[in-house]
């Protein structure tokens, strides 16, 4: 009887191989191949010699070349000789048009380079002209850089979601919301009426566009408008996403004004019950990281911004043990001086180890998660960006082997954290969409982007010397 049994399944067996190999293969849009396919999935797989199959913006399968090439067709196919396959980086904090401030006042701390330069130069100078163009210059960097979705805070959001429509990227947007006669907003005043109308009106025809809440940060909005916000993002399903405990002077200001810490105080008002994207946070108190893990609160950290502003080290390490989902921002280019987050990568693994005195600090596995997966849990949008699987939207980018400095290869991860760098990208897809090929984007102009924002810096020059900043 036993040994029947056995006949049976073997033969069974049998059937189903020869049926699965009968079975014609499926067509799918595109596949897209990698010496190393590294997933950032929660085992941390890398496939040698891996593909991915791409049908309507999904990721259908990933596996090896030949298992992938067995079971689908596709028109398209991305070689991936001498390239690492990898999901597309995640910004989780920018200011996208202030790449057109890039370089205009360095050497500040936080609260003197906000309060007596960005502020007026954004009184002067923004408009929905100046947006429309540092955004696409934004995007354009992003893009050749390899980073795919962004979270961005900054004035005219229609603006910013019109051209991240336009470009192919995957964004959350932040309506900007302030409580105090900045030089910097026009029309600050009715900045909360401006966001609900924006959150609760804006419909992205992509789907890549999320509309969000961006109040600026504990110190210029009131409690009492963050509960308002918190209210309505919860009825309208939307994130928040505001800067908090950001350095020192925040740190002191929040405790005097109202005797707590900003993330005890933002709690309070119910801003931690929606979605929220706490960027920086650098000085949470170990109180503090309770509430961000209870809450579910995504910190941003943003290593290169919080140095140049000399806002302090965020103690990344502790809050990812706790089981926080830490992601990783470059901040505008006006406190980086870059949307390079690549950069990011490195300093976050480097800076800790530093300043701890520790070379076990933020190994590089940790660090690159901060960027994909972990990072994508952080905007709570885990569930569809951040790791290479079957049901994810497509979202990935091709690194380039082929520098001298990324040779010789003993591990993928040590190269992506320690040398790769955007200029090694030469492949970006988003939602199914190639945006860039062979290190060339084809979203956007490159050279008319490149001219208007020249153009338009030219413009600042002249308004400059005709009347300096103080
Ligand atoms: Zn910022």
């Amino acid at each position: 009887m036993k040994s029947i049994q056995v006949i049976l399944s073997a033969l069974i067996v049998m059937t189903s191989t020869s049926a699965c190999a009968a079975e014609p293969k499926q067509t799918v849009d595109m596949i897209v191949e990698g010496d190393y396919l590294v997933s950032m999935d929660a085992q941390g797989t890398i496939i040698n010699d891996g593909a991915v199959a791409i049908r309507d913006g999904i990721i259908v399968a990933t596996g090896s070349r030949q298992d992938i090439a067995a079971q689908y067709d596709a028109e398209t196919v991305i070689p991936g000789a001498n390239r690492v396959l990898m999901p597309g980086l995640v910004n989780g904090h920018t200011h996208t048009a202030m790449t057109l401030f890039r370089g205009m006042a360095d050497d500040y701390d936080l609260m003197t380079w906000l309060t007596n330069y960005i502020f007026p130069m954004e009184g002067r100078f923004v408009d929905p002209d100046f947006i429309k163009i540092g955004t696409e210059l934004a995007c354009l960097e992003m893009i050749r850089g390899g980073t795919t979705t962004f979270v961005d805070m900054y004035f005219y959001p229609e603006v910013i979601a019109d051209v991240t429509e336009r470009c192919g990227m995957r964004a959350i947007i932040g309506a900007p919301a302030i409580d105090f006669p900045s030089p910097g907003f026009k029309g600050w005043d009715d900045s909360f009426a401006a966001a609900v109308d924006f959150v609760s009106t804006h419909k992205s025809p992509s789907g890549r566009v999320t509309a969000g809440f961006a109040p600026h940060a504990p110190y210029t909005v009131t409690p009492q408008h963050y509960a308002a916000l918190a209210a309505k993002a919860n009825e309208l399903g939307a994130p928040i996403t505001t800067h908090i405990a950001e350095d020192q002077a925040e740190v002191k200001t929040i405790q005097e004004r109202y005797g707590t810490t900003s993330i005890d105080l933002l709690n309070k008002q119910g801003a931690f019950d929606v979605t929220m994207i706490g960027a920086h946070v650098v000085w949470p108190t170990d109180a503090d990281m309770e509430i961000l893990k209870e809450k579910g609160v995504g910190p941003i950290h943003n290593p290169t911004s919080n140095m140049k502003t000399a806002a302090g080290f965020s103690p990344v390490q502790k809050m990812i043990s706790k089981g926080i989902d830490v992601g990783l921002g470059t901040d505008g280019a006006a406190s980086n001086n870059d949307l390079d987050l690549w950069e990011e990568i490195r300093m976050a693994a480097l800076i800790h180890k530093g300043y701890n005195a520790d070379a076990t600090v933020m190994p590089a596995e940790t660090v690159l998660q901060t960027a994909t997966s972990m990072g994508a849990r952080a905007i709570d949008m885990g569930d569809k960006i951040g790791s290479l699987e079957a049901g994810k939207r497509a979202d990935m980018i091709q690194v380039s082997l082929d520098a001298p400095r990324l040779t010789p290869l003993y591990n993928v991860l040590s190269h992506l954290v320690y040398v790769a760098d955007s200029e090694d990208v030469v492949t970006t897809i988003i939602d199914g969409q190639v945006v860039m090929l062979n290190s060339e984007v084809l979203t956007l102009d490159a050279q008319a982007v490149k001219a208007a924002a020249v153009a338009k810096s030219d413009e600042i020059k002249a308004a400059l010397a005709q009347a300096p900043a103080e």
